[in-house]
């Protein structure tokens, strides 16, 4: 019922689900896995994280965005362009500052819950 800590503070460091040391993605800003993870050799090409983590942020920024943009035009009604530049840039920076470590949640879950798929 719980998050499993242990699991979101390695999706946070993007590491392999099962020794949880080695990187999950290719250097640089990437959402590429490796082909391999280089500490314990976990065929990382067995996941099948698909659109998960991407449909997922959009649910969550489009529940908390929508209402917080709705409040501020109820509150001030600023003109259209603050609006694009404040909800715009806002769920620019989270979606990159999110999607790698909940695309790495997404396959730790597969991991622990579907084991049999990276046999
Ligand atoms: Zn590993």
């Amino acid at each position: 019922m719980f998050p499993d800590i242990a699991l979101l503070q390695c999706a946070l460091r993007c590491a392999c689900p099962q020794c949880r040391q080695g990187s999950l993605y290719k250097p640089g800003l990437t959402l590429s896995l490796r082909n391999r993870c280089p500490v314990c050799g976990l065929d990382f090409a067995k996941n099948d994280s698909a659109d998960a983590p991407a449909v997922f942020l959009i649910f969550i920024l489009g529940a908390a965005l929508v209402p917080l943009a709705l409040a501020l035009e109820w509150w001030i009604s600023p003109p259209l362009w603050v609006h694009a530049v404040i909800w715009g840039g806002l769920a620019l920076l989270v979606t990159v500052g999110t999607l790698r470590p909940l695309k790495a949640y997404i396959i730790g879950l597969q991991f622990k819950h579907r084991r049999t798929d990276w046999e």
